[in-house]
């Protein structure tokens, strides 16, 4: 009994106790609670609507869309996609350049094309342009003769269209369409397939083209953007700004403008 009453008396003292002390640990709390939240409150509430003139803003300087400023522009020229999902818009039209050997590209990437043979030749080495501008009838003359070696080899004309438009673009969906590609292969090497990537030219260009606005357009470990198998020989003009960006991010065309 003695000892009960003790521990009574010894718990309500530290009750007492307790209650003294938690007094201004509670003010303290709520004092900070109040603190915190006349931050994390919206303060619009106290401001008086006329502070926002929004009504009187002009229309030009009513917010657009927001792009990043430094994304690239898709709907320049040097910057056109064509791809097996993206072909290209029937009023593209350019004015042709006659290369040496009778190939044509766009004459806006003439310039560039010229200081990086030249640069190339320097080095001395030897690259030979083989393909360049090509009209629509001429992807399609390529495709259909692809299409028909593939059905010659046991292809069912369907397979073989599938399997020949990973290799020959589609007609209306090639690059070389454009005038801003050209295939650039070694005077030693005249191949286009992989063994490309070994020649001293392919070597060089890979290293350089961009340094003069073109890209290896179909990299290895790209196809599935690209939709086009790897192609070391395969180079498109893009100007010298976007190149470099596309050097150093390594990217291919489809990933750098959608960035
Ligand atoms: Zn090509």
């Amino acid at each position: 009994m003695y000892q009960r009453c003790i521990a009574v008396h010894s718990g309500g003292r530290h009750v007492r106790r307790r209650r003294r002390s938690r007094l201004p640990l509670f003010t303290f709390l709520l004092a900070v609670f109040s603190f915190a939240m006349a931050f994390a409150l919206p303060q619009e509430d106290g401001i008086p609507a006329q502070t926002f003139p929004v009504k009187s803003l002009p229309e030009a300087q009513e917010p657009g869309p927001v792009l990043p400023s430094d994304a690239p522009d898709a709907s320049a020229w040097n910057l056109l996609l064509v791809n097996p999902w993206n072909p290209l818009p029937r009023e593209h039209s350019f004015t042709a350049k006659k290369l040496s050997n009778g190939l044509e590209v766009d004459e806006r990437c003439y310039p560039d094309l010229q200081e990086m043979m030249d640069a190339c030749r320097a080095a001395g080495l030897s690259p030979v342009i083989c393909s360049a501008y090509r009209s629509y009838e001429k992807q399609e003359e390529l495709f259909q003769r692809k299409t028909e070696k593939l059905m010659a080899r046991g292809y069912s004309e369907e397979d073989a269209r599938e399997e020949a438009a990973a290799e020959v673009a589609l007609p209306g969906t090639s690059e070389h369409q454009l005038g801003l590609a050209v295939d650039i292969v070694d005077l030693d090497n005249q191949n286009l397939d992989e063994t490309q990537e070994d020649t001293a030219v392919q070597k060089w260009l890979m290293e350089h083209s961009w340094e003069y606005g073109f890209i290896l357009r179909y990299p290895s470990g790209k196809s599935g953007f690209t939709g086009i198998i790897y192609e070391p020989w395969h180079y498109r003009y893009v100007g010298r700004d976007a190149a470099a960006e596309i050097h150093e991010q390594g990217v291919c065309l489809e990933e750098y403008l959608t960035v």
